[in-house]
């Protein structure tokens, strides 16, 4: 596929990057390798738009991967990091905004009785399985292939985003002894984890799921199966561990427990909960947390855990985020699904629109999608088209087919209307697309 379109600072950029920085980025996907051409080096942004080294604007469908859930630069958040900022950077002691996070999501989600902060996904996840490892006594983790957890070793199995994105089947690097104890299953699939208790009775720590996955594009969970993973979790004396870093305070108030009500033992945030700073969570059950030092014996700590900066954003961010707020992000996650959709049946592309709360993503198959599986199989060649008519026009989606589509409550007309003229084009972009 050739571009025509140019980013000449861009590409100078990552010409110098791609020389002190292994790929020429901090994170994968960020490097456009699964569509091709020159990853755009953002240098500002407002609202619904980014705006790229070379001075053009794009609307941002991306929203750093789901945090900037206000828009960009929402001047209340800007000005508690600025207040902030100006008492200083880290002190390495307890601070009252760490309390004030902490009471703003025990507040929100029912199930977190207690809170403790760390500074990604990653760490969070990381540090839920060793508690739940801690508690139980026991070793072996459930996880679901197309699921993605951040870059934790026994978890990278089947993994989804980056992971998914790249086709790699494993890592390097993740010894047998890291993954030995994890067992992948297929997503949606119940009586997969039926037959894994059965088989390691006694022996299963926990099942970490994505409340309702967004790394292998948008698969939700089939009606039941998060209550089948808790039921089945309680009566094998297993912890449920509900990964809400993607979909916590983003999908509702609560995130994905406030639309299914399954109530989790532990939960793991981020993204949303940092307002697009280095803060992330995990938290549940007062007895279970109790476990964690120096309550009790498991171990985790971090030198810029609770980070008074960060934490200030996200106090600023969670506060804004009132039920008007969610409707307003619904209202345009619909709006668009709905442009997208008549662009694509206009232009005969076989496609499917898959929704959990105001994330959705666009699967290249005329089947629904319910698991990793069926993911893979979609025709993802079709997105790379869509995908650069889009850059060019203007709109910046996720650099991959398998990764959700993310708005704010600053995605106003003007922002809309950019993308429903973008539509007609790049969907024909699509249906011309070759393999
Ligand atoms: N869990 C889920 C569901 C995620 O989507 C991600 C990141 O995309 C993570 C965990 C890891 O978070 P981080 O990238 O902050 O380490």
């Amino acid at each position: 596929m050739s571009f025509p379109y140019e980013a000449p600072v861009s590409q100078s950029l990552f010409d110098r990057a791609s020389v002190v920085t292994p790929g020429g980025v901090n994170s994968p996907v960020r490097a456009f390798r699964a569509v091709g051409g020159t990853p755009r080096f953002m240098v500002s942004g407002t609202g619904p738009y980014l705006t790229d080294a070379d001075g053009r604007e794009y609307v941002d469908l991306v929203c750093s991967w789901g945090p900037m859930i206000l828009g960009h630069s929402h001047p209340q958040v800007i000005a508690a990091v600025q207040e902030a900022v100006a008492r200083g950077t880290s002190f390495g002691t307890p601070g009252a905004g760490e309390v004030e996070l902490a009471e703003e999501i025990v507040g929100r989600i029912d199930p977190v009785e207690q809170v403790r902060l760390v500074s990604s996904g990653t760490e969070a996840t990381m540090s839920a399985i060793r508690l739940a490892r801690g508690f139980t006594g026991r070793a072996k983790v459930v996880k679901f292939a197309g699921c993605y957890h951040g870059h934790v070793d026994a978890l990278l199995a089947a993994a989804g985003s980056g992971v998914a994105t790249f086709g790699l089947p494993d890592t390097p690097g993740v010894t047998g002894a890291q993954a030995g104890d994890t067992i992948v299953l297929p997503y949606n699939d119940l009586e997969a984890v039926r037959a894994a208790f059965a088989a390691h009775e006694g022996e299963i720590a926990c099942v970490i799921t994505e409340a309702s996955p967004g790394n292998m594009g948008v698969v939700p969970p089939l009606p039941g199966f998060n209550q089948g993973l808790k039921d089945l979790c309680a009566a094998h004396g297993a912890l449920y561990v509900s990964d809400e870093v993607m979909t916590g305070f983003r999908v509702s108030r609560a995130g994905w427990y406030g639309i299914d009500g399954v109530r989790p033992d532990l939960m793991t945030f981020g993204k949303v909960m940092g307002g697009g700073f280095p803060a992330a969570a995990f938290g549940g059950r007062a007895d279970v947390m109790a476990h964690l030092a120096p309550a009790g014996p498991v171990y985790q700590a971090g030198t810029l855990s609770g980070n008074p900066i960060a934490t200030a954003a996200g106090v600023a961010q969670l506060r804004l985020l009132d039920e008007a707020a969610y409707e307003k992000v619904d209202a345009v996650s619909a709006e668009l699904r709905s442009l997208v959709g008549e662009a694509f049946t206009k232009a005969g592309v076989a496609h499917r629109l898959q929704v959990a709360g105001n994330m959705f993503s666009v699967f290249f198959t005329d089947r629904e999608v319910t698991n990793y599986d069926e993911a893979k199989a979609q025709e993802s060649f079709r997105f790379t088209a869509f995908f650069h008519s889009m850059l060019e026009q203007g709109v910046y989606l996720p650099p991959s087919a398998f990764e959700s589509w993310f708005v704010s409550t600053a995605h106003d007309t003007r922002a809309v209307e950019r993308i429903a003229a973008a539509l007609p084009a790049a969907a024909r972009a699509a249906a011309e697309a070759k393999a």
